[in-house]
């Protein structure tokens, strides 16, 4: 059997974060969160070849998700989402665009209010883009109301995601009849999908806003989160086809745990700052913007 194909599409991005939370906590990340969980937990069965809109806190078109899912073409494309309504609105609902994927918003519903325990809001129609334009089986899942206090705590508790995630993977399986097969190290109650692998470097980026940053030592090249200090010490950093630009230019990049990391080399050059290394604590790195 050809395997089937599915657009995991995490809400929002970048300088788009979707709805804020009671207590700050912006809805991308979570989207973000949930979509990398989801991603944990398919890619190892054999039947699914999954695929995600972004895998880092980047902002894509609504058409972009659109056209990454039908070019492909999925056989599935789930789009993740918090609400957001007044602060007593609750519940979680799965919207669908097209009759022929109201079965899969059903089926998806079902799964994740089990997970949630929050109020049924129902498999319901919504004239959304990402499940408008998309040409294959698409819904669009509002996990919960990231405008209501007590929701909002429960999603970004890692507990809860990883439950969700597990059903809606469960879900997906169902949907589609495979077996759910989990390979990826996450089941509730395990660890959280976090794939922290390699030893830590502390970065100090010496600013005035002076700032230290954790990156990491992946078989003698240092790794550093493209964003923060790219931007820190004046670079553009943007991203493109799985990579991340700094001032235009496409570099080596490493997602770890949804976050781009380039090396510290590539961006130190490319934005003309000095580099040193710590001798005698090698897990230091001294980064020197050009002014
Ligand atoms: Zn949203």
């Amino acid at each position: 059997m050809a395997k089937k194909r599915i657009v995991i599409d995490a809400g929002h991005g970048n300088q788009d974060p979707g709805a804020i939370g009671t207590t700050g906590k912006k809805e991308k990340d979570f989207n973000l969160t949930m979509a990398i969980k989801l991603d944990a937990l398919l890619k190892g069965n054999p039947n699914l070849q999954v695929n995600l809109t972004r895998r880092t806190d980047v902002f894509l078109e609504l058409k972009e998700r659109v056209s990454v899912a039908n070019k492909m073409p999925a056989d599935l494309f789930i789009s993740i989402h918090a609400n957001a309504a007044s602060s007593s609105a609750n519940g979680t609902e799965t919207f669908y665009n097209r009759t022929t994927s109201a079965p899969l918003a059903g089926v998806l519903q079902r799964h994740m209010l089990a997970a949630t325990g929050f109020k049924d809001r129902g498999a319901r129609y919504g004239n959304f883009a990402v499940i408008r334009d998309t040409k294959m089986d698409a819904v669009l899942l509002e996990v919960g109301f990231i405008s209501n206090p007590e929701e909002e705590k429960k999603l970004f508790e890692d507990d809860f995601q990883n439950r969700v995630a597990l059903a809606v993977a469960q879900g997906i399986c169902e949907y589609l009849g495979v077996p759910f097969d989990v390979q990826a190290p996450t089941l509730p109650g395990q660890e959280p999908v976090k794939v922290t692998p390699y030893p830590e470097m502390s970065v100090t980026v010496h600013t005035a806003a002076g700032s230290t940053y954790t990156g990491y030592n992946v078989k003698g090249t240092t790794w550093v989160p493209s964003r923060p200090i790219g931007e820190l010490i004046g670079g553009r950093i943007g991203y493109t086809k799985g990579k991340v630009t700094i001032n235009g230019e496409a570099v080596e990049t490493m997602n770890i745990d949804g976050v781009g990391y380039v090396t510290a080399r590539d961006l130190t050059k490319l934005l003309d700052a000095r580099i040193f290394w710590d001798k005698t604590i090698p897990s230091r790195v001294e980064i020197y913007p050009k002014n």
